[in-house]
């Protein structure tokens, strides 16, 4: 995938319209945790730096989509984004129409201003072209620094593209660089870990990374219902009953690629107070859930990871919000951070694991987007990545 970026066109002079993800932790007023602000920092600087004005967008939370609604106004954020860059930020009360415009005509180059919430407007989300439209007239430029939003055509991530210049910033930048490298060219051996709870929710996931990845390791939920195909007993454990017949396919198609647990930490009870126990996959009980891998499969699993130029990773490899079942996909994490390779890790549950395993800064990209980095992964074409003019 070669997108042009911000290095790739003349800002001097102009108006750059740039949908962000500031969506927030705020409660009453205050912001909790100002990370993804301070994440766009950087893009920001550079634009203002080549002598342009900017425009930020972003929605924030889930408005009802018909008007003004305190709880979800970004009022809050124009604020804190002013002290973080050390100067004004202009703050729109209303993210279209004709006092918006008559605001942003104003600019001068090194000015900053944000807009309202784009979901006050419900037909946003349906990727309205008169929104589109609207939102296109407040600058020369757009830039999409949003990729946690990049799997939905909106108004503002695909339909205002289609009306002016589209590049991406450097946080989209980067996630397209790491994403695109482990689904394009990736250096080999390339291993996949896929956990989580269910296999339904990433069959097309599974199937895309058999097809590229030299190993899969499967952990978390999802797989107990391949231990079911295989015949064994899972007790309690979550199963998906009405997939077995995939999990039976691909068991078959792929079985020198897919890896799967030989150890899980079982439960007599879904608690994180219950009493477990460390057994082979093939003497799970009835009565006991499997919750966690064991330490077999954590040692089995480092030894194929130390192989890896490339690993991929998406999904806990066990009920990681309890500390007792926590230990599969925190070992999982520092092993990650040992290893000599490139280490991706899609958003979501898997980017929380490394966090609290306080080793994110060990990755080499740590994904904003769980679910457009699962759909990236997957094979799908993003719109609001695909609209991004080619280099
Ligand atoms: P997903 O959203 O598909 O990535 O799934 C994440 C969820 O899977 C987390 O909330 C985990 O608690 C859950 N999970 C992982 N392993 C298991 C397991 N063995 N049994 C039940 N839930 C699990």
């Amino acid at each position: 995938m070669n997108k042009k970026t911000i290095r790739d066109v003349d800002l001097h002079g102009k108006r750059v319209l740039m949908r962000v993800d500031y969506n927030v932790p705020i409660k009453e007023g205050v912001i909790s945790d100002d990370k993804r602000i301070k994440a766009t920092l950087p893009t920001i600087k550079y634009i203002l730096e080549q002598g342009a004005a900017l425009v930020l967008m972003s929605h924030l939370g889930r408005p009802a989509g018909t008007g003004y609604e305190a709880e979800f106004s970004l009022k809050p954020i124009a604020d804190r984004l002013a002290e973080l860059l050390g100067k004004p930020v202009l703050f729109a009360t209303d993210c279209i129409g004709a006092e918006v415009e008559a605001m942003a005509a104003q600019l001068q180059p090194g000015d900053v201003m944000l807009l309202e919430n784009v979901r006050f407007y419900k037909a946003e989300t349906k990727n309205d072209m008169g929104i589109a439209e609207s939102l296109a007239k407040l600058g020369d430029v757009f830039v999409n620094d949003a990729f946690g939003t990049a799997h939905r055509a909106q108004s503002s991530t695909e339909g205002v593209a289609r009306f002016l210049p589209a590049v991406s910033g450097f946080l989209m930048e980067k996630e397209i660089d790491f994403l695109g490298r482990a689904t394009e060219n990736p250096e080999r051996p390339y291993v996949v870990i896929l956990g989580g709870a269910k296999i339904s929710d990433k069959i097309g996931v599974i199937r895309n990374m058999l097809s590229q990845a030299d190993k899969v390791l499967i952990g978390g939920g999802m797989a107990n219902t391949f231990f079911k195909a295989m015949g064994l007993e899972v007790g309690d454990s979550l199963m998906e009953a009405e997939v077995l017949d995939i999990a039976k396919a691909l068991l078959e198609e792929s079985a020198d690629k897919l890896a799967l647990p030989v150890d899980a930490v079982v439960a007599d009870a879904f608690d994180n107070e219950a009493h477990s126990k460390v057994v082979p996959v093939d003497e799970v009980e009835p009565g006991w859930r499997i919750l966690d891998i064991g330490p077999a499969t954590i040692s089995k699993y480092e030894d194929i990871l130390k192989t890896a130029k490339t690993v991929a990773w998406n999904g806990p490899m066990g009920v990681f919000e309890m500390p007792n079942f926590a230990k599969g996909t925190f070992a999982i994490a520092k092993i990650l951070a040992e290893i000599d390779a490139i280490t991706i890790i899609g958003g979501g549950d898997s980017a929380s694991a490394v966090k609290k395993a306080g080793v994110a800064d060990k990755m080499s990209h740590v994904s904003t987007g769980g679910g457009a980095s699962l759909e990236f992964l997957e094979g799908k074409v993003l719109p609001g990545v695909a609209i991004l003019q080619e280099k």
